[in-house]
């Protein structure tokens, strides 16, 4: 691993931190390609069947990014005025330029929960009577697993219970599923019982699983081809991009078994700094491949993170008294180990 800005070698700010692996690289290098614009790059074809397939869809799309995956959902759901109920930590609330309102012209109604997960009554409490002065609800929108909630999983009854009620009163219900083969690992539940009756829902093949670009948006035919028209306007619409969706097919057959490896590594971190003095682990139980510290007055974020940098370590400086842990397949047990150690030192050497 080299890099070009600085020497750290246990990278732990993200998982988009992975680099494609030499036989990754070896998938795309002779991959089939052809104009992907024209429906011909057999490659992305072949990508877009398979996650169709996993989510449990009739149709899929492939993308630049996951940023583009909720962006156009929402483009292709809402129309302007439109509301779309998440939670207050969601990624498309809170860290995508606020694109649903600068695109689609949809606002957001949050709903405020610690860990990103809300129940059914939560969403009924948020949809709109029909009023001529009132936002129109339109959407539910949920992260599986939740990115800013500590990487927790949505049980399929809570979301089987939100597309019941969203059918009820006709909103289109989203998955950002950046991290949906997190859950499926985790919860041992195949991805289509989480997307049952979703309407749309995408997975992110640059986190977790390994990939250097891309994602993949499924849904209903007529969906798919709605989110088509959007792909070219926004300049989504690539060429020979069957070299980098070939990297997506290596990781569906080689990168989600594993991610089990860094939920375990998450859980080692945890472990190692739980009980030190001014260190609140969060999530407590920790069950995917992230976790927060929470840190008490006497520390400070950006303090600990430039002294973890002396030792070649990096983790996210959310905000002064937050930092945040993320494990990937580019960061090794003994790494993660190594990193937990110094920065239990680091925490002890300040309190000292
Ligand atoms: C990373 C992320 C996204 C955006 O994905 P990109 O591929 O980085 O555009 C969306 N939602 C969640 C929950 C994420 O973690």
């Amino acid at each position: 691993m080299t890099s070009a800005t600085s020497a750290i070698d246990i990278d732990l700010v993200s998982d988009t931190a992975t680099r494609p692996s030499r036989d990754m690289l070896a998938r795309m290098m002779t991959a089939e390609t052809g104009d992907e614009q024209r429906g011909e790059d057999p490659t992305v074809l072949q990508l877009c069947e398979r996650i169709a397939d996993l989510l449990g869809m009739d149709d899929a799309l492939f993308l630049p990014s996951g940023t583009m995956c909720n962006q156009i959902a929402f483009l292709v759901h809402c129309r302007p005025g439109d509301e779309i109920i998440a939670a207050d930590s969601a990624h498309v609330f809170g860290s995508e330029g606020a694109g649903a309102s600068a695109l689609a012209g949809a606002q957001f109604h949050t709903i405020a929960t610690p860990n990103g997960i809300f129940d059914a009554a939560a969403v009924a409490a948020h949809i709109r009577t029909p009023r001529m002065r009132r936002p129109r609800s339109r959407v539910v929108a949920v992260e599986q697993t939740t990115n800013r909630g500590g990487g927790a999983i949505w049980p399929v009854e809570e979301l089987a219970a939100i597309v019941a009620l969203a059918r009820e009163h006709s909103l289109a219900v989203h998955m950002d599923g950046a991290r949906l083969f997190n859950a499926v690992v985790a919860a041992n539940t195949p991805a289509k019982a989480f997307t049952a009756g979703f309407d749309s829902a995408w997975v992110d093949l640059s986190k977790g699983l390994g990939c250097p670009v891309g994602g993949v948006l499924a849904g209903s035919k007529d969906f798919i081809a709605e989110a088509w028209h959007w792909k070219h306007r926004l300049g989504g619409a690539m060429r020979q991009s069957g070299i980098l969706a070939a990297a997506g097919l290596y990781a569906l057959d080689h990168n989600i078994e594993r991610l089990a490896e860094d939920h375990a590594n998450a859980r080692l971190f945890a472990d190692i700094v739980r009980g030190l003095d001014g260190v609140t682990v969060s999530p407590e139980n920790v069950v995917t491949n992230i976790l927060f510290l929470e840190l008490g007055a006497r520390l400070d974020a950006a303090d600990i993170a430039a002294r973890l940098k002396e030792h070649g370590i990096r983790i996210g400086v959310e905000d002064p008294r937050r930092m945040r842990v993320v494990t990937h397949l580019d960061v090794t047990r003994a790494g993660v180990k190594q990193a937990a150690e110094a920065f239990v030192e680091i925490v002890q050497g300040m309190a000292a």
